[in-house]
């Protein structure tokens, strides 16, 4: 399945949440759950009450809309988080943070994870010194991450650090935008992932 490259406030919308999926237009009052928080199409505004599965396949939806996958990629994601030691809800948590896609927009480096997908994609990032541009890559702690030398003058920096400061603060990377450049401290946890979702949910989802 594809990528999905349509209109996106309305995913927001369907779940309930802000998912900030926009950028800068998030935090105005062009924000469109701002002004229709009911689900989108004719029938939005009667949600009935949804089955279990309905439920888990909601939360599931809010994850994967948030980082932008595939289902094919969740699962993957959701393969690797299970057989891995742990608790299999913070794995799979971690392992989504660690993409080098995610990391880039925590850094502040674009405005949106799709943005951060398509400035990796287009070879403008290093990781710890080489050039990389597979947005899946899956960056470590004490990993360091830096936009080329050549891209910096790109609009598109300045406008997503400037962002950035509006966004929660992230705890487990240290970010020095004078220098184009962010270290990556600690593990993720839980908690570092602002995000609203009941996770049991999407664990009992994939385990069907
Ligand atoms: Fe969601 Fe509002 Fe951002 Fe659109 S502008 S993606 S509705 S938070």
């Amino acid at each position: 399945m594809a990528l999905y490259h349509g209109p996106v406030c309305r995913f927001c919308r369907r779940e309930g949440l802000k998912l900030f999926l926009k950028g800068d237009r998030c935090f105005t009052e062009r924000c469109s759950f701002d002004r229709r928080s009911y689900a989108p199409g004719q029938h939005g505004q009667k949600r009935g009450k949804l089955s279990e599965f309905g439920q888990q396949l909601r939360e599931k939806q809010k994850v994967r809309r948030v980082y932008g996958l595939t289902e094919k990629t969740m699962r993957l994601t959701f393969a690797r988080a299970a057989s891995s030691r742990g608790v299999v809800s913070e794995n799979f948590f971690r392992n989504l943070e660690n993409r080098l896609d995610n990391v880039v927009y925590r850094m502040g480096f674009a405005r949106t994870r799709t943005e951060a997908r398509q400035v990796v994609r287009h070879n403008h990032i290093l990781v710890n010194g080489k050039r990389m541009n597979i947005p899946s890559a899956n960056v470590s702690v004490g990993d360091i991450v830096t936009v080329c030398e050549s891209s910096r003058a790109m609009p598109v920096f300045p406008l997503a650090m400037e962002l950035f400061s509006k966004r929660a603060a992230i705890k487990w990377i240290d970010v020095d935008h004078k220098g184009f450049t962010g270290k990556v401290m600690a593990s993720p946890t839980r908690e570092d992932i602002h995000l609203n979702v009941k996770e049991r949910m999407i664990v009992e989802l994939y385990n069907k």
